[in-house]
């Protein structure tokens, strides 16, 4: 049976992945072992210290999150410490870096005193036993499990819905998001790929999407890619127009790159494969030309013909 084959299956009457889905996994971990940004929980497998990342990180910049966990530690390194401490005390701790709702500082107390007693202090290793511990929903018992013991399913957040969304064209329906995204993974690689499609989301399939500007491993097989519609569940309307106008910028000058020239109607369907209609000749002229006034391509009018050509 081929991946194809495999895939269209396993995704129910979700889109099938593409058939190297080999592929689309491997450009997506080199890109992100290759360059991610480095938060300190990314380098940890202790399952307390991912715990409290993931606790604080719910409500909270991940930026700011990083000098806290790091005094929350400095304070408490263990789950023991923190069994061991009183309840005002963390909660003070809580108020004091802004971390939001004090229930939490009560729920993950609470929850370092079950590992102890309940757990002989060793932290259950899946998703549904992390899950008994106080105030750990489904999502963080899944990030624990994937983060310290690589043993979690696939995650599916508002950031992953909107990466596959647009790369693959997934419905906004979460049993077909679950179904994909599940599996897109790699099996027994929950660790490293949560982490790299959480990153993609993170910092190239944002809102407005920088595809090409931060070297997105999945542009060729990208759907909204391919047709410039970068509409996502969180974003019902085209991101800023000057976010895919960007897009499409680049892809004429590349476009150029490969031709010494070409006349409008040429260009247009090697630059989005629904050139025509509302994107057609007058929404391409007038692209060129911001070009021209920009200085990086010529267009000459021949006949009836608009031809363009990079700017020696
Ligand atoms: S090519 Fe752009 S829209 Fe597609 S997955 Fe990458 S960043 Fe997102």
């Amino acid at each position: 049976m081929t991946d194809g084959h495999a895939s269209s299956l396993e995704t129910g009457d979700a889109p099938a992945l593409p058939e190297d889905v080999d592929d689309v996994r491997d450009a997506l971990i080199s890109w992100y072992e290759a360059d991610h940004r480095d938060f300190p929980w990314r380098r940890t497998d202790d399952p307390y210290e991912i715990l409290v990342s993931e606790v604080m990180s719910q409500q909270t910049q991940l930026g700011r999150v990083v000098e806290a966990w790091e005094d929350f530690l400095d304070e408490w390194p263990t789950a023991a410490d923190l069994a061991a401490a009183d309840r005002s005390d963390v909660v003070s701790f809580w108020s004091g870096h802004s971390l939001g709702y004090n229930n939490r500082a009560k729920y993950l107390h609470e929850a370092a005193r079950q590992v102890i007693e309940e757990y002989d202090g060793e932290f259950p290793r899946s998703p549904d036993e992390l899950s008994e511990l106080m105030g750990v929903g489904p999502y963080t018992a899944n990030a624990v499990a994937s983060f310290a013991f690589n043993n979690g399913d696939a995650v599916v957040d508002t950031n992953v819905k909107r990466v596959l969304h647009r790369a693959f064209d997934v419905p906004d329906d979460d049993d077909a998001f679950e179904r994909v995204a599940q599996f897109a993974m790699p099996e027994g690689e929950s660790k490293v790929w949560n982490n790299a499609i959480m990153e993609l989301g993170g910092v190239a399939c944002e809102k407005t999407p920088t595809c090409d500007e931060s070297g997105c491993p999945w542009r060729r097989w990208c759907h909204a890619y391919e047709t410039g519609d970068f509409t996502a569940p969180d974003v019902p309307t085209q991101p800023s127009f000057e976010g895919s106008r960007r897009q499409f910028r680049g892809r004429v000058v590349r476009t150029l790159g490969e031709y010494d020239e070409l006349e409008l109607d040429e260009l247009g369907p090697r630059i989005r494969v629904d050139y025509g209609g509302d994107y057609g000749r007058e929404w391409l002229r007038e692209l060129v030309s911001d070009l021209s006034a920009d200085g990086l391509v010529n267009v000459e009018k021949r006949d009836d013909d608009t031809v363009v050509r990079l700017r020696e």
